[in-house]
């Protein structure tokens, strides 16, 4: 099932750039991660694209709201679909773990009973010891794999140690790419803050 969300800019309004776009969305309101934009200067065409971690969906104005209420959920679908044939499911996490923790930390032999995808945009992932189960930020299923990877070896060390104590920490160490991979997690996240406003603003003139 595909669960809609409607995303409202509240700094992009049409005051704020006269004539070039109208900024509206459907109804349910709500904070989440799809973004519709209504663009004067766009006659036929839809574009539909993945941006700071958000779907951002750019409509010509003059579509009506009928037109709208089937275009964008389809647009949606697409996307996902797209990036889902181009990542790991959930099965292929939970393996992952285990030939993480099975190279890396031999001596920890506990498995995750489950690891889900999780649409978390404050965390990269969570470990819930006591049930053994895994959440990760689907905002990583299109990050480079020794991105998800250490998120997937950091969560899947919580199995074992509870707190980023000092055997935590020296497991952890034991990832290569560490710095490459807290280099990209860092930028995603800064990237994000910078650019919550559409790209269509940096078009502008
Ligand atoms: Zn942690």
């Amino acid at each position: 099932m595909i669960e809609i969300f409607f995303y409202y800019i509240s700094s992009m309004t049409t005051s704020d750039f006269p004539g070039e776009f109208q900024e509206e969305t459907l109804p349910g309101l709500g904070e989440g991660e799809i973004i519709v934009i209504r663009s004067a200067r766009r006659k036929k065409s839809i574009s539909a694209y993945r941006q700071g971690g958000r779907i951002v969906i750019s409509i010509p104005a003059r579509l009506s709201k009928a037109d709208e209420r089937v275009i964008v959920p389809e647009m949606i679908a697409k996307i996902r679909s797209q990036e889902d044939s181009q990542t790991p499911g959930e099965a292929d996490l939970a393996r992952r773990i285990d030939e993480l923790l099975t190279e890396l930390a031999p001596e920890i032999t506990i498995r995750p009973i489950c690891v889900t995808w999780r649409p978390m945009r404050e965390r990269w992932g969570s470990c819930t010891s006591v049930d053994r189960t895994i959440r990760i930020s689907d905002r990583l299923k299109l990050a480079p794999e020794y991105a998800r990877d250490y998120v997937l070896f950091h969560e899947a060390i919580h199995l074992q140690y509870f707190d980023h104590g000092e055997g935590f920490t020296e497991v952890l160490s034991r990832f290569e790419d560490s710095e490459l991979a807290t280099a990209y997690l860092d930028g995603y996240e800064a990237a994000e803050r910078a650019l919550l406003a559409p790209a269509e603003l940096s078009k502008l003139p």
